[in-house]
């Protein structure tokens, strides 16, 4: 088309970078049924073709972590893992430590272990433990066999 050697005046600064970056990790999220580390979730995105970087990956988490839409899912060979979280309020993770699958519940004996907690320590417990770990139904019915 029209061969103009640039001179460099009309650099765009790509406005909107972070946005459209966050809603493809929080999309790329949604798809994941399992935990994952940072470094999984850049893999994934470089492969449907976007360009996130890995920092910007990490720094998403963190605040997506911070507003409860993601959630720490321990550590894997010194990586830290996450999950997504769709529920709201207060509920549990269920976190598989063969296949990864985390599932959501909102089976809790928080209310009666804090009873139990202040009752025979004198303990006020103000956090519990909001992710367990163990075999999904799938893993720990393979073991049986
Ligand atoms: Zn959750
Ligand atoms: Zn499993
Ligand atoms: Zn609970």
């Amino acid at each position: 088309m029209s061969g103009s050697a640039a001179t460099g005046s009309g650099v765009s600064p790509r406005p909107r970078r972070t946005t459209r970056s966050r809603r493809a990790i929080a999309e790329a999220i949604a798809r994941l049924e399992r935990s994952f580390s940072a470094r999984e979730l850049h893999d994934l995105l470089c492969a449907q073709g976007s360009s996130v970087g890995l920092t910007t990956v990490y720094r998403t988490l963190a605040l997506l972590s911070a507003e409860g839409r993601v959630r720490e899912a321990g550590l894997r060979d010194g990586e830290m893992l996450y999950n997504g979280c769709t529920v709201s309020g207060h509920h549990h993770h269920l976190v598989c430590e063969r296949c990864g699958t985390v599932e959501e519940s909102s089976v809790c004996r928080c209310d009666e272990l804090g009873l139990e907690l202040g009752e025979s320590h004198g303990f006020v417990l103000s956090h519990g433990v909001e992710t367990y770990y163990g075999l999904c139904a799938v893993c720990a019915g393979l073991e049986d066999r």
